[in-house]
């Protein structure tokens, strides 16, 4: 029986997760479950799978849920409050596993903390990784945790890999990651359209139901962008052996390409349970509640390569995994920034790759070699991004 901690339960991920641990409760016992807003969502969650403990961001919130758990009998849920509490709960003797599902930078504390405790690492939240790249790696090889990937690209790329694999590490005879995108809902737009695209068409993702912010990342291609450096990390690649390929049906999640001219893929309905099921049964397997694969209905494959000019972010993110050091933390907080922004209605969504380019033109990137130096690239391009898109209104 193996304890989890989930950072971020209340979200898209968090939500799968729960409803995978819910079919397995010989293999699982729900510890630590984590959400920033949503308390009416948590509370269910405490109801229905009994943690040891809860954590809400906010003082307010936490002490409306401990009210509401002892209203329905369940005041024995240790309720705590704040951002240090994720680390807490994250480094908890009880926990075996922790799945990071908390979105953007939010995340990159309560991961790092959960690598430091020796943990089994359920990765979703690219962008604590993306940030502190070679610093986070070296921290999960110190400290003897794995690392098991959860986006789907990424999942896909370890089942490709030798049995006895293991994240950060080369992979032998592996000569290049081909890494499948969808291309999102704006991959055949007329290009003169996309400044006019408003939030609610680009968070419609044609393949998958995933929250807002990575919604707007897969519009924008962004999020094949965060995930090639992701890939670079997790697997000891060079950014050239990283090859986006644009495939609109969702059913090859990516393929690894060894010297030899094999070619190995994972495929599979887009159903982020089945890369959930996967890494919390590893090295086994167990059901995932997905639907099985009905290739018949799926009918045929294509592929694309992706086109630089319709999605620069693809094109910044490259140019960021190979200056290295903190630029893809400048990056990363330009993006987070500026899809807020979108979001907010105070800027364009063809303004988000423009953001970025100001910010990696703007902030001095340096040698990540602490962590601190990661936070404050992220705090000085956050400020820079507020600046240009207050002053630019672009
Ligand atoms: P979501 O917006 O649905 O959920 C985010 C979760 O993080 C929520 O529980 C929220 O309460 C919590 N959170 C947000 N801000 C926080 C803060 N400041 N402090 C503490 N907690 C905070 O997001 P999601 O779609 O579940 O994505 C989560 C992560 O997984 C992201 O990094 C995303 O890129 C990655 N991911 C998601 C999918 C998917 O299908 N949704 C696929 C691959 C990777
Ligand atoms: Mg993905």
């Amino acid at each position: 029986m193996k304890g989890i901690c989930i950072l971020g339960s209340t979200g898209s991920i968090g939500v799968s997760t729960l409803d995978v641990v819910a079919r397995h409760p010989d293999r699982y016992r729900v510890v630590a479950l984590t959400a920033n807003g949503n308390i009416d969502r948590l509370f269910e969650q405490c109801r229905d799978h009994r943690p040891r403990y809860a954590v809400a961001i906010r003082a307010e919130a936490a002490a409306e849920l401990r009210e509401r758990l002892a209203v329905a009998g369940l005041g024995g849920i240790e309720v705590l409050s704040g951002s240090a509490a994720l680390e807490q709960v994250a480094s908890l003797p009880e926990v075996d596993s922790v799945m990071a599902a908390i979105v953007g930078a939010a995340g990159l504390l309560p991961t790092l903390a959960a690598a430091r405790a020796g943990k089994d690492v359920l990765l979703a939240n690219k962008e604590a990784l993306v940030m502190s790249g070679p610093l986070f790696m070296a921290e999960v090889v110190r400290a003897g945790a794995r690392l098991l990937p959860i986006d789907s690209e990424h999942n896909a790329v370890f089942q490709c890999m030798p049995a006895d694999y293991r994240a950060g590490t080369a992979a032998i005879g592996a000569r290049r990651i081909l890494l499948t995108a969808s291309g999102g809902p704006f991959l055949h737009t007329p290009l003169a359209e996309l400044e006019s695209v408003t939030p609610e068409q680009a968070v419609a993702h044609p393949n998958w139901v995933m929250g807002r912010k990575i919604s707007v990342d897969s519009a924008t291609m962004m999020n094949k962008g965060l995930e090639v450096i992701e890939a670079c990390l997790l697997f000891n690649m060079k950014p050239d052996d990283v090859q986006v390929v644009v495939h609109r049906q969702s059913v090859i999640h990516s393929m690894v390409d060894y010297v030899d001219g094999t070619v190995l893929a994972q495929m599979g309905t887009p159903d982020m349970r089945i890369p959930i099921a996967h890494a919390l049964a590893w090295p086994e397997r167990f059901e995932s509640g997905a639907e099985p694969l009905d290739l018949f209905a799926v009918h045929q494959l294509n592929f694309e390569r992706p086109d630089l000019a319709r999605f620069p972010c693809l094109r910044l993110a490259y140019e960021a995994v190979r200056a290295g050091g903190t630029a893809p933390a400048i990056l990363n907080a330009a993006n987070e920034v500026a899809v807020a922004a979108f979001l907010d209605r105070r800027l364009a969504f063809t303004g988000i790759p423009r953001v970025i380019e100001h910010c990696m033109a703007t902030v001095a990137s340096g040698a990540a070699d602490a962590i601190e130096s990661v936070l404050q690239a992220d705090a000085e391009t956050r400020k820079v991004a507020e600046t240009y898109i207050t002053n630019c209104r672009i």
